[in-house]
């Protein structure tokens, strides 16, 4: 009888997993928390190979994933193109690749609605409960629950998202919608603006709604990293009610009076050309960034993948590849007739130290962000390794491996 893995996060690396641990002989349940089918708000998602890799592997449609940049282009302060060089880069976004994963994985497998509360595992079996009642039992658990992962609380309780002191602001534009210059000089390319004092911008362009990739459709996902005291974030935590959220704020109940003071923000530091793209930008929302590394990534039966295990900023643009890279390497660890227990111990090595590479390279990747020098000579230093140049040659590119 095939043995059975309880996965537990119906997002990307869930499904990613559930596909690939079938693939493999494995009769798979995924549980979601969320009770509707998950949409990520049309998020862009820059693509790596080693993620055209994992959906193939897993079966999922790989044509028409998205849009290519074909250039990085770099903006001064009054918006002047002052950098440029080819890298062609697939930029996808998340909706269009959860649906590609979502279609690998049988409705009878997918449960959503399902809140885990807890587990137990002696090292053979493991039996989860669910808020809604449901009992499960299998061979395996899977947390691939996100940052706030509960399968990663249990395992190590003092594992916390730690607060990077900034935030990024996302916002998608119609092409459609944007006026003909900003449209020219901006949206075709990978665009990189550094605002005085003020973060960085940038943004690429993506498929339009139901992935639709014909010029005129398409969608601009612009992102501006800032900085925010811990005091600032809990200011721009707190909702119109004056409830305070933790961690994160459901986009929706963003004040309106935070929305404005980034507007205003806007036209007094970025160009007209992004002016104009954060002006026509609909549904602005922020997240704050975090750091979080766990010590290991599984325990007994139980493993973690993706953001439940490793949070890694998002200059790297490659949480989405390593939650894959992760549910590959799981799939291939546990293939056969091999042993559980040996196959956990395969997957953690194969992915540790991988997982810890990404961490520490996107913590180094948005330093910049706050610059913390002694003298002129680390200024000096810092300076040259934080600026327009390697921030274009660096972001979202696996060139740290
Ligand atoms: C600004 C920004 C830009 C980014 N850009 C890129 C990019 O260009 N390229 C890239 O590769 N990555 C990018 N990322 C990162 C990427 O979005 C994440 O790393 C990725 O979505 C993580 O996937 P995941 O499946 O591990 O976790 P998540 O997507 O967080 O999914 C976790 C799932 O678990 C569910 N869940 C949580 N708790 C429970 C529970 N108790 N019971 C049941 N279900 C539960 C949640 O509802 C959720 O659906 C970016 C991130 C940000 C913030």
């Amino acid at each position: 009888m095939a043995r059975r893995a309880l996965i537990v996060g119906g997002s990307i690396g869930g499904l990613a997993a559930a596909a690939l641990l079938d693939r493999s002989g494995w009769d798979v349940e995924v549980f979601e928390r969320v009770e509707v089918e998950l949409s990520g708000r049309g998020a862009g998602i820059v693509t790596h190979p080693p993620l055209l890799e994992a959906l193939k592997a897993a079966g999922a449609d790989t044509g028409d994933l998205g849009v290519v940049s074909e250039y990085r282009v770099g903006f001064d302060a009054a918006g002047a193109e002052i950098a440029r060089f080819a890298f062609p880069q697939l930029v996808t976004s998340w909706d269009c690749l959860q649906a590609r994963l979502r279609a690998r994985v049988p409705d009878d497998r997918y449960h959503l609605g399902h809140v885990l509360q807890s587990f137990a595992s002696d090292g053979g079996r493991v039996q989860a409960r669910f808020a809604n009642g449901h009992e499960a039992e299998g061979d395996l658990l899977l947390g691939a629950d996100g940052f706030r992962s509960t399968v990663r609380q249990a395992l190590f309780p003092q594992v916390r998202p730690d607060y990077a002191g900034y935030v990024v602001w996302r916002g998608l534009v119609s092409e459609a919608d944007l006026p003909a210059a900003a449209r020219d000089q901006v949206f075709d390319h990978f665009g990189f603006h550094l605002p005085e004092g003020d973060g960085e911008v940038i943004g690429y362009p993506i498929a339009g709604p139901e992935n639709d990739l014909r010029p005129g459709h398409r969608r601009y996902n612009f992102v501006w990293y800032r900085t925010a005291s811990a005091e600032q974030l809990r200011d721009m935590l707190t909702d119109e009610a004056g409830v305070t959220h933790d961690l994160s704020i459901p986009p929706p109940l963003i004040r309106r009076d935070v929305l404005a003071g980034l507007k205003a923000d806007a036209r007094a530091k970025l160009p007209a050309n992004l002016i104009a793209m954060l002006d026509h930008a609909h549904s602005l929302f922020f997240t704050p960034i975090y750091d979080l590394a766990s010590p290991a990534m599984t325990a007994l039966s139980v493993a973690l993948a993706g953001d439940a295990a490793f949070l890694a900023r998002p200059h790297i643009g490659a949480g989405v590849t390593k939650a894959c890279e992760d549910a590959v390497a799981l799939a291939e660890c546990l293939a056969g007739d091999r042993p559980v227990a040996e196959g956990l111990r395969a997957y953690e090595a194969a992915r540790l130290a991988a997982n810890r590479k990404a961490w520490a390279r996107s913590r180094y990747m948005g330093e910049y962000l706050m610059p913390q020098f002694g003298d002129a000579a680390g200024k000096a230093e810092w300076a040259a390794q934080h600026n327009l140049h390697t921030i274009m040659r660096d972001t979202a590119v696996l060139n740290f491996a």
